[in-house]
């Protein structure tokens, strides 16, 4: 059967590498980009876009209508930092839009949605350690309560209406194609065009704060993993935790310092993201999803931190 892909929020830092794998698979004509602003250099000229708001109903509703999609991929979302900038309109764009989104699914009959949650949704009070798939959870971030009700949202249209939603809770990623768009772990890809432009670097968090990052290559296949395992394999429609790779800021210091050993490090005190990033997870369990869908990280790292500063270096 040929799949008909609607991408929403497709401009940023996933949605960039999302489509361009979605469209190796399924053919470009078959994955329908879209964002609220003008498409980027990957996705200009590379397949069908379309302008959507997602709070914008009645034009989300037409696109729905005009290409009745198989499969939809919801990523237009305020992040972490932006949104305790912004947090009402964090709360309108990360509820309502998916809201908006699930409804039109049901209506039109979408076979699978994916929705990505974020480590986000863990708080002070859930171990910081291994986190569990199942603990307590007092997200004290707008973007993080807004995530955790989201996945209520989701697993609730799984169960009352039967909608094949999935969903995985990415830890912060790590891409050289596209710049991040306002998350805490934003230090982990500036840092590597900073050590590329100017052999130095000042972070935002400090020197000691553990979190767990994944490369976007292992990101983008996860969820295509996810996406394409069998329904009866997917035991948790809320979302699925996702480890990583667990590091400091000078542990990945001390990784480029091995490749670039002119590269210097500081670090900044007092930023608002250091709170953020103290109430969330210094590492992750994720055996669910290796257990459901055979989940297996291949960046750790030093694979990371090659691979980056090599494709980095052609584009910058
Ligand atoms: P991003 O900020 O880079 O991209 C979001 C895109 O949504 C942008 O292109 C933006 O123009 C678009 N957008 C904003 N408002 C919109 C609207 N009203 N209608 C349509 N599009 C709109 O974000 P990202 O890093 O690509 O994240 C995508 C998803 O993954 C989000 O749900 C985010 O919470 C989640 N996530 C990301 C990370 C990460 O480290 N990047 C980690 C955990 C979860």
């Amino acid at each position: 059967m040929t799949e008909k892909i609607f991408v929403i929020g497709a401009n940023g830092q996933i949605g960039t590498e999302l489509v361009a794998a979605l469209r190796n698979i399924h053919g470009a004509e078959n994955v329908i980009a879209s964002d609220i602003n003008s498409p980027n250099y990957a996705l200009r000229n590379t397949g069908p876009f379309e302008y959507a708001n997602v709070l914008d109903k009645d034009n989300l509703h037409h696109l729905f209508d005009k290409h009745r999609p198989t499969q939809v991929y919801l990523l237009a979302a305020i992040l972490s930092a932006v949104g305790e900038q912004k947090p009402k309109m964090a709360w309108d764009l990360n509820m309502t839009g998916l809201l908006h989104v699930l409804d039109f699914a049901v209506e039109f009959k979408v076979q699978k949605v994916f929705w990505p949650s974020s480590i986000a949704v863990f708080g002070p009070h859930s171990p910081q350690y291994n986190t569990p798939q199942y603990c307590v959870m007092d997200p004290n971030t707008v973007y993080g309560f807004s995530k955790l009700a989201g996945e209520r949202w989701c697993e609730y249209y799984f169960s009352k209406y039967g909608l094949d939603v999935r969903s995985l809770r990415y830890p912060g990623l790590i891409g050289w194609r596209a710049n991040p768009g306002g998350g805490t772990t934003d230090y982990a890809v500036h840092i590597f065009h900073e050590a590329l432009k100017h052999q130095k670097y000042q972070g935002f968090l400090s020197a000691q704060t553990a979190l767990p990052m994944m490369y976007m290559d292992d990101a983008i296949r996860a969820t295509l993993t996810l996406m394409d395992a069998p329904a009866e394999n997917i035991t948790i429609r809320s979302s699925y935790n996702l480890a990583g790779v667990s590091f400091t800021p000078e542990q990945l210091a001390a990784e480029i310092k091995k490749l670039m050993p002119g590269f210097e490090m500081s670090y900044a005190e007092n930023d608002p993201r250091q709170a953020i990033a103290d109430s969330w997870p210094k590492s992750i369990d994720d055996s669910q999803a290796q257990q459901d869908w055979g989940w297996q990280l291949e960046y750790d790292l030093p694979k990371i931190t090659e691979d980056m500063l090599t494709n980095l270096k052609t584009i910058i």
